[in-house]
């Protein structure tokens, strides 16, 4: 009999109604009520299992999340303009990210630092390290956000869903992922694509600043909120940072030179907001011309 008409069976009739109850029947509604739950979890949309113990996202937000009012003089609060950068105290795990992806002299060496770098704890879920993919002399590099599940499997950045619309995006331009360099900001999927804590995107963070600096392109475009929010460290949000031009700082000190960068809507959004694409579709008009003025 298959395990699920079994365990319909009624408490106390059917095939083992003579079975000493006390023994037998608690562990088949302690069975019944473990596949009820896999069921409802399966409904829900649950695919994968990632940790034993439970983790309040909420308890860490409240931990880490900067103040957003600060107490002016005579108690006034003021709000805390958007462009300001975070307040932000510095890792262990984002010092030695920092001193790993400086010491990388090109791409082939900060991808071997990547995949040995085991204390992010995003690696430790994650099938693939997703590297940038393209053309690494491209004037032009685009940063997304994360790897989803199909981008985990494959290794490579956008191959999903979203993946394909930017495709579509980048040829409107007449542009196509051999003559453009990809990457996104975070190299591991975060598990079940939830939001990447913000211990975990410093940590990431030297090594897409370092990719960066190695493709050294001419025009940048950060596809969607989190790249251009953390690269830029700007908290304004994308709906009204998108179109504009920002200086994207790259060196230190005296060597340091700005590259244009125009946030986009992200492909996963304008799939959820197809009336969005028309402004989308402006923005990408923009970056071509750029594009030809340079060149
Ligand atoms: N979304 C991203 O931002 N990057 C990917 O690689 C895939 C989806």
């Amino acid at each position: 009999m298959p395990l699920n008409l079994l365990l319909r069976q009624p408490i106390g009739v059917g095939m083992f109604w003579n079975w000493p109850r006390a023994c037998y029947f608690p562990a088949m509604e302690h069975k019944g009520i473990s596949v009820a739950a896999l069921h409802f979890y399966v409904d829900a949309g649950v695919d994968e299992t990632i940790g034993h113990e439970p983790v309040s996202r909420f308890a860490e937000s409240r931990e880490t999340a900067p103040p957003q009012v600060a107490n002016v003089g005579s108690h006034r609060a003021a709000l805390v303009s958007p462009d300001q950068p975070r307040p932000h105290a510095t890792t262990e795990a984002e010092t030695s990210a920092k001193a790993l992806a400086s010491s990388a002299g090109d791409l082939a060496t900060l991808f071997a630092v990547m995949e040995g770098f085991d204390v992010c704890p995003l690696k430790k879920t994650a099938a693939n390290t997703v590297f940038g993919v393209g053309n690494s002399g491209s004037p032009i590099m685009l940063v997304g956000e994360a790897p989803g599940a199909d981008e985990d499997r494959q290794g490579q950045p956008f191959v999903g869903v979203s993946g394909q619309l930017l495709d579509r995006m980048l040829a409107s331009i007449d542009l196509d992922r051999e003559s453009v360099f990809i990457t996104n900001m975070l190299a591991w999927r975060p598990p079940g694509n939830r939001k990447p804590t913000p211990e975990e995107t410093s940590m990431c963070l030297p090594f897409v600043r370092r990719q960066i600096e190695l493709v050294s392109p001419k025009v940048l475009v950060f596809v969607g909120g989190t790249s251009a929010t953390t690269l830029l460290d700007n908290r304004a949000g994308i709906t009204r940072m998108r179109g504009r031009w920002f200086d994207y700082p790259v060196g230190d000190g005296g060597s340091s030179v700005d590259i244009p960068a125009m946030p986009i809507f992200h492909p996963a959004y304008l799939l959820r907001q197809p009336a969005l694409k028309r402004m989308a579709w402006i923005d990408l008009l923009a970056i071509k011309a750029r594009l030809e003025d340079i060149a």
